[in-house]
């Protein structure tokens, strides 16, 4: 299998991966991808999007927040691996079709407090 640099563009974020296979470049590209895939908040469409790691209590917490409207969109963590995915469901279970798993925090306060 040939070495090989492979880039790719998110937005305004672009990525540059070592890839051993082309097996590997789309595993890569793809446990990138969903985290930096994504430019536009999914509530209000601004490509101001920042990146945050918080940690609290001895637990990482990860995720993007939109600088215009103050929407985040929460990353769980696979465990075991140190790769993330985006939380994209209600709090019911259903993937949230409407705002990709962006909220804004006062919206998900009710949720929380009874614990997740
Ligand atoms: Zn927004």
């Amino acid at each position: 299998m040939a070495e090989a640099k492979v880039k790719m563009q998110f937005g305004r974020v672009t990525l540059e991966v070592d890839a051993s296979s082309v097996k590997d470049a789309v595993a890569k590209l793809s446990e990138y991808g969903e985290v930096f895939q994504e430019s536009q908040c999914g509530r209000c469409g601004a490509e101001t999007l920042a990146y945050e790691h918080r940690q609290h209590d001895g637990h990482d917490y990860y995720s993007k927040k939109c600088r215009a409207c103050g929407a985040q969109l929460d990353f769980g963590q696979h465990r075991g691996k140190d790769t993330l995915f985006a939380k994209r469901k209600l709090a019911n279970g259903d993937y949230d079709r409407e705002h990709g798993g962006w909220y804004h925090w006062h919206e998900r306060k009710p949720a929380t407090e009874g614990g997740r």
